[in-house]
């Protein structure tokens, strides 16, 4: 906050000093842009309650107070705009979005693409399924079921590589995935557990889905950055590392899973890589 506060003192003393002289603006007092190109546009989910969640033209989530945190250490005020698994590389290598904080795992073949500053939190693949479900126990027990994941996820490409008698039914989104696992289209929906609590946690959900603990591979989650952008990598590091010692990713932590009964799992938090 004191970044921010610091530029809207400075701004306040820019509009005193310009009407103490009188420097008629003529009418152009509206066109200076406020924000000076001071503006991080960070991609976010929209629709995964704990981690980035848009109610109204608020947003919410761990993903999203990591974000602000970025932001105020980087000096910047954001502006959020959704990044769907599928399309994030493409919005990063495109620049419609500076950053991406969206649940985003850190992987060899996105690193070909993309940059990432992290991790910032370690999740794990799990399963989410109806209440009454007693066959789906884990991953070895989805041949033959009918398994919702998103495109361009880990998740997805996790059940083709090592589950090829699944059948995967891939969305664009989870929440879409969830609705079908709901009215019985899916037997099963497979994503990290951070966002499949935020789910089974939510008002319309509640003791009809659940989460089956047995976690099947590490997600580690970064900030995505255009490929190549070593002093924004490092800019980003520097500020994730001060969320965990001031004490502030173990807040975002309690207030966002904490509803969900969410807790992290070994790893966390964790220490991030180096840039390039
Ligand atoms: N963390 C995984 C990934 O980056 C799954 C969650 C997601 O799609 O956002 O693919």
């Amino acid at each position: 906050m004191k970044t921010h506060l610091g530029a809207t003192a400075l701004l306040a003393a820019g509009v005193l000093t310009l009407a103490a002289c009188g420097a008629g603006a003529s009418g152009s007092g509206g066109a200076p842009a406020t924000d000076g190109g001071n503006t991080l546009r960070v991609g976010i989910k929209f629709d995964q309650p704990g981690l980035g969640l848009q109610t109204g033209n608020t947003y919410s989530g761990f993903d999203v107070d990591v974000a602000n945190y970025v932001a105020q250490e980087l000096g910047k005020t954001p502006t959020f705009s959704e990044a769907p698994s599928p399309q994030r590389e493409t919005l990063l290598k495109t620049g419609q979005v500076d950053m991406i904080v969206a649940t985003y795992s850190i992987t060899d073949k996105r690193k070909q693409e993309v940059g990432f500053a992290g991790p910032y939190f370690v999740a794990g693949q799990d399963l989410l399924v109806r209440q009454n479900e007693t066959a789906i126990t884990g991953p070895d027990t989805l041949t033959g079921k009918k398994l919702c994941s998103v495109k361009g996820s880990t998740s997805a490409q996790k059940v083709q590589t090592d589950y090829p008698g699944v059948q995967l039914q891939e969305y664009d989104t989870y929440s879409k995935c969830v609705e079908e696992l709901a009215n019985g289209t899916v037997d099963a929906l497979t994503t990290d557990n951070t966002i499949l609590a935020g789910y089974a946690s939510q008002q319309q959900y509640q003791g009809k889905l659940k989460v089956v603990g047995q976690t099947f591979s590490q997600e580690r989650y970064g900030v995505g950055l255009p490929h190549g952008d070593t002093q924004t990598c490092q800019q980003v590091t520097d500020a994730l590392k001060k969320m965990v010692e001031s004490g502030e990713w173990q807040k975002a932590v309690d207030k966002n899973f904490g509803p969900a009964g969410f807790k992290p799992g070994e790893g966390n938090p964790p220490t991030p890589d180096a840039c390039a």
